[in-house]
This record gives C-alpha cells, structure tokens and sequence, in this order.
C-alpha cells in the first residue's frame, strides 16, 4: 500500500514537471514585419551611407513595435509605433518625405485594420494631418465610418485633437526634383501621345511606388495590418491609391492573415491584393507563404502590376514577396528570426 502510494506520488510529481516543462517549452509566438516601399530601388546608386540610413531607420521601427509587442501590447498599438517611426522620417514616401502632387502639394491616404473585430479605419487626400495612420486609427476607433476624406477627415483630426501641421511641413528637396523630373518626363509623353492618361501609364514606375507599412500578431494572437502613403508622384485629379483601400492595400483577419502592400496602386485596387492573399490561404487551405507569392510574383506580374506585401498569419509565420527590385523591409519575431533587407536574395 505504502510502495502504492509511492509510486502514485512520484508518477504525478514527474507529470507535473513534464507538463510544467512543456508549458515554458511553448513560447508564446508574436512578430512585427514592416515595409518602407518597393520600387526601382537603383543597387548602383545605393551607397553604403544611405543604405545605412535605411536600415537605422528600419531597425528603429521594428524594433519599436517589437518592443511594444514583448511588454504585451496589442497588433494595433504595435503597427502604429512602428509606422509612426517611418512617416516621421523624410526617407519614406509617408508623413514627412511624401512625394508631390502635380500641383506641388502632399496628399496624404492611409488605413489600418483590426484582425479580431474586423474593425478597419482609412483617410484620404488628407494635407494636414502630421500622422495620417493615427487618424485612421480615430476613424477606425472613434467613429461609426471607415473611410473619411479632404476636409472632413481634417475636421475629425481637430476633433481628435490630433497634430496638424502645415502642407508644407512634408516638403524634401529629394522629392521635389523628383516631381520636376516626373512632369518634364510627362510632358514629352504627352507631345507625343496627346493624351494625359497614356503619358502617365509610361512614366516610370519609381514614380509610382514607395508607401510605408506594418502588421504584427501580438501575444493574444490577434492581427493588425496599417499602411500609410504620400501616394504617387505627380498624381492629379484627387487622384486615390490601393493604400487607403481596406482588401487592397491593407487587411488583417484573425481567420487567415493580415496584408500591408505597397505598389502601383491601380493594380493592387484592381486585384483587391491584400483581400485576396487573405482568401486564398483561408479558402485554398495553402500557406501564407504560398497565396502571398501566387498573387504577387504571378497574378500581378501578369497583369503588369508592380509592387510588393508584408504578409503574417495568426501562427506568426512571415512573408515578403515583392516583384520589384527593391523592397525596404524588416522582421522580427518570438522565435528569434528577425531581417532587415533591401534587395532579392537578401
Ligand atoms: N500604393 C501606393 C499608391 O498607389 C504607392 C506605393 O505603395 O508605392 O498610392
């Protein structure tokens, strides 16, 4: 009896420490990928100097977001620290180095979306909003819409007592010559096609791209994907991109995944990107991995559709197909794997 009752303590002490061990073995997954913008990103004119500038800065927002996600925050807090970093910095085509519409002013879109309530928040053609994201963050929380436009989102901003800033706080001389150099190029175009539409469908496609954006799965397991963007270079006619589109540019579902893209917007509103990497990989059964690459480095490619996405699902597996030169990215995650890269095969 006594040897019994031994042997039915030690059974149970060597199960606890079995499941005590597996439990610390189970480390709870969470990870942050960010984009700075895919393009034309020239290998030649990449000095070393600016490349390091570049990865600073992206080190900077994934590290901020990561932070936030080890001290337990939320997907949404996390993406929004992180893309903040990135529209306070002159180096992207968001917040402070947005490029030029062809009347010479910033217009600026973005959107965020919530994976576990499918809540999702945008603003577009806003001037004077100094974070775009944040107010897309009040739209999404704060509001019964989730999209706001112009003027009336700058009045929701005010409302919010969020920080305005002068148009010209966006102004960088960098960008600046780039829209000179896009308007010469669209006028010789022009000359010779005689129409505004078709001269733009050549400019080259390093007018077109450049955006920021994040998603993240934090420690509770819930998605969260934001964009924010200047849009493109020289756009006109209040013209809108894929960025402030919730399913085009941005989308996050706790069922599947959550999509930031960046991109020759027209394509990406066309091929409703960010929706249909989410679809695919709910409705296919296939992997993250899989519906990302099928829709970037084939159903867009196909199209003519340049550009790229950070893509996470609610296991924090991360992906970040782009078929562009370039793409500025980052990742960090839980289980120890974290980049920083510009090019392919980096
Ligand atoms: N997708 C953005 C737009 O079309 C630009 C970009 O991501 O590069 O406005």
């Amino acid at each position: 009896m006594k040897n019994t009752s031994l042997f039915t303590l030690l059974t149970a002490a060597i199960f606890a420490a079995s499941s005590m061990l597996s439990y610390a073995d189970e480390k709870v997954n969470f990870a942050i990928a960010i984009h700075g913008g895919a393009g034309a990103i020239s290998q030649k004119k990449m000095t070393p100097a600016i490349r390091e500038k570049y990865e600073n800065k992206l080190a900077e927002a994934v590290n901020k977001g990561y932070a936030l996600l080890e001290k337990g925050a939320s997907s949404e807090q996390a993406i929004i620290a992180a893309i903040k970093v990135m529209e306070d910095s002159p180096l992207f085509n968001a917040g402070r180095g947005a490029v030029y519409t062809y009347d010479e002013e910033h217009e600026l879109d973005a959107s965020i979306m919530n994976g576990k309530t499918l809540n999702a928040g945008a603003v577009s053609g806003v001037k004077t909003v100094k974070s775009p994201i944040t107010l897309a963050q009040s739209v999404m929380n704060n509001s019964v819409h989730v999209m706001l436009s112009g003027k009336g989102a700058e009045t929701f901003a005010r409302q919010e007592n969020l920080a305005l800033v002068d148009n010209q706080y966006f102004n960088t001389e960098r960008r600046y010559k780039s829209l000179q150099k896009a308007k010469e190029k669209l006028q010789k175009q022009l000359r010779e096609l005689k129409d505004y539409q078709a001269a733009h469908q050549k400019l080259d496609v390093e007018y077109k791209v450049g955006t920021v954006g994040a998603v993240a799965l934090d420690k509770q397991g819930n998605l969260a994907a934001g964009t924010s963007t200047g849009g493109m270079t020289a756009k006109r006619f209040g013209r809108i991109g894929d960025s402030p589109i919730i399913g085009a540019g941005t989308y996050a579902n706790n069922n599947s995944c959550a999509v930031s893209a960046t991109g020759h917007g027209e394509y990406f509103i066309r091929y409703h990107v960010a929706a249909d990497i989410c679809a695919r990989m709910q409705y296919q059964n296939i992997s993250v991995q899989e519906a990302a690459d099928t829709v970037i480095n084939k159903v867009l490619l196909e199209a003519g559709g340049t550009g790229g996405v950070v893509v996470i699902d609610k296991q924090g597996n991360i992906t970040m197909p782009f078929n562009t030169e370039g793409m500025y990215r980052a990742s960090r995650s839980s289980t120890g794997q974290s980049t920083i890269a510009i090019f392919k095969n980096e």
